[in-house]
């Protein structure tokens, strides 16, 4: 059972985010609870989409919304992705990761085979944006950031806002 009292946005590096996080077993109250509560935390932050680490919880689970309404958000379970296409580099950010941009390859088109709240699987395919969210999302599920996936030389101009955010993950945790 999921604790939806205690969910809130983390950030890198917070253990959770880097972790790979495990299937759903069972869909219950609280996994719908959960969804409900990502939600809302992914509109919050204005964000278009958020995986159950980035709500502290270790579960393969992510909404993902293309205008970042609460109204248009869709709630995938135990997501698995099929890219194709050619590969596309795009600016991307991360709730998790606040200051940090960098220039990510993703695939430019994908399928998507996961779960809805009523268990039932169903299969999307994607382009656009859209793509660049779901994998991004599944990324999560793998413990994968963005900042991971950084050119060197980005990833030399984002060490000085990483050191800010372990001193303050350091400073909210003693
Ligand atoms: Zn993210």
């Amino acid at each position: 059972m999921v604790d939806v009292e205690k969910c809130r946005m983390t950030r890198w590096p917070t253990p959770v985010l880097v972790q790979k996080a495990q299937p759903i077993e069972d869909i219950d109250d609280s996994i719908q609870a959960l969804a409900e509560k990502m939600k809302d935390i992914m509109v919050e932050y204005k964000g278009v989409g958020l995986a159950g680490p980035q709500a502290g919880v270790g579960l393969r689970i992510f909404v993902a919304s293309l205008d970042g309404t609460k109204e248009n958000a869709k709630v995938y379970i135990n997501p698995v992705i099929t890219p194709s296409g050619t590969l596309v580099v795009n600016e991307e950010g991360c709730l998790s990761l606040p200051g940090i941009w960098g220039n990510i390859k993703r695939y430019s088109k994908c399928s998507i085979k996961a779960q809805g709240l009523d268990g039932k699987e169903f299969t999307e395919q994607a382009e656009g944006l859209l793509v660049r969210i779901f994998q991004h999302e599944c990324d999560h599920l793998d413990g994968t950031l963005v900042a991971d996936k950084l050119s060197t030389v980005a990833k030399i101009a984002a060490r000085r806002k990483l050191r800010q955010l372990r001193e303050d993950y350091e400073n909210q945790n003693k």
